[in-house]
């Protein structure tokens, strides 16, 4: 039986983050990383790559194609921050999530949580649970295997979903330019331009012993997927992403000094839980549903770990207060607690080599 995938591909992420949280940078070009004359830039927003602005790009260089380019500065925390709230997202639909980065990852959901036939279908969801409740927009791809969705995500950004069915996926490789191909890098690919092959549709002319010979155990691997063939899993990533605890109330809640009582057990509860599980999680994340079924999340992210009860519930109140007073009454109130620390494993984002 085919599998179903989804690879989810968060827009211009880093610009984005900036866009949404600086409503004077939206609609305008914008890179995120230094000004210096050392600077680089990590991520250009929709606006800027019109004028040729790209992500790796000198910022010296990305200044003179655009003077009116704004410079913001990259803040990992928070782009962390949302990358655990898209994350938690996913885990509604299933928890074969594999991360890539912050912003992409991987979904098998050929049995989602939901038990939804149609992985088109879990892909808009997603899309639309990402856009109503964080303020950003995603490309998905759906196919039945990481190869393929990863290519479909790329085919129709921004906010797209594009979806290769198992008869598509030939002539969908045959128009696919050589350096499109996921696993085939700048080098790789230029050594096949040296050889004439240019498109999916020529690679797959190339015969597996001769790849081999060229390639090596790469090979292989291009003589497969070019034939739409790539059995990897998606590998859950193992350690856990977040602890939550939320409360669905049996009537519609309105009064605060209720609210704060709910809030009181539920973080009491969390607390244990927390405890439980011997975690040091520096997020955390108040989600609300209103009687409507609407829903918001609101979040924060500490320097530190959370490491004691009290702070946890200061945090969470701290949370709640801010929503105050309510706009409608709520049927749903949780806390989740995310972004563990762990020691000796520095985060990703904190090995890059890109000078800011
Ligand atoms: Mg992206």
């Amino acid at each position: 039986m085919n599998r179903k995938v989804i690879h989810i591909d968060m827009d211009a992420f880093y610009a984005s983050v900036e866009q949404l949280d600086h409503p004077a940078y939206r609609g305008r070009p914008l890179a995120v990383g230094g000004s210096s004359d050392r600077g680089v830039v990590a991520a250009a927003s929709y606006e800027a790559r019109r004028f040729g602005v790209r992500s790796a790009m000198s910022s010296r260089k990305a200044a003179s194609l655009c003077p009116e380019l704004i410079f913001a500065k990259p803040r990992f925390d928070r782009y962390q921050e949302i990358s655990s709230l898209i994350r938690a997202i996913f885990h509604r639909y299933t928890d074969l999530v594999e991360p890539l980065s912050l912003d992409e990852a991987f979904l098998d959901v050929t049995d989602n949580k939901l038990a939804l036939v149609s992985a088109t279908f879990v892909a808009q969801n997603i899309k639309n649970d990402i856009r109503n409740e964080i303020g950003l927009t995603a490309s998905a791809g759906v196919s039945y295997n990481k190869f393929l969705a990863k290519m479909a995500s790329d085919e129709d950004k921004p906010d797209g979903l594009f979806v290769i069915r198992p008869h598509e996926a030939t002539d969908f490789l045959d128009r696919l330019p050589i350096d499109r191909f996921f696993g085939i890098g700048k080098v790789t690919a230029e050594k096949f331009k040296r050889m004439g092959i240019l498109n999916g549709k020529q690679l797959r002319g190339l015969g597996k012993d001769f790849l081999q010979d060229e390639f090596g155990k790469q090979g292989g691997f291009f003589y497969h997927i070019v034939r739409g063939i790539d059995e990897r899993p998606v590998h859950a990533s193992r350690e856990r992403k977040s602890i939550a605890v939320e409360r669905t109330l049996e009537k519609d809640i309105y009064q605060e000094a209720d609210l704060h009582e709910i809030a009181d057990r539920v973080l009491k509860q969390l607390w244990i839980r927390y405890g439980e599980k011997n975690l040091q999680a520096r997020t955390i994340t108040m989600k609300m549903k209103y009687s409507d079924f609407s829903q918001v999340t609101r979040s924060k992210t500490m320097e530190d770990a959370i490491l004691s009860e009290k702070e946890l519930y200061e945090q969470g109140m701290h949370l709640l207060s801010g929503m105050l007073p309510l706009e409608h009454p709520i049927r749903l109130l949780g806390y989740q607690l995310s972004n563990f620390v762990q020691e000796g494993d520095q985060p990703k984002y904190l090995q890059t080599t890109i000078e800011f």
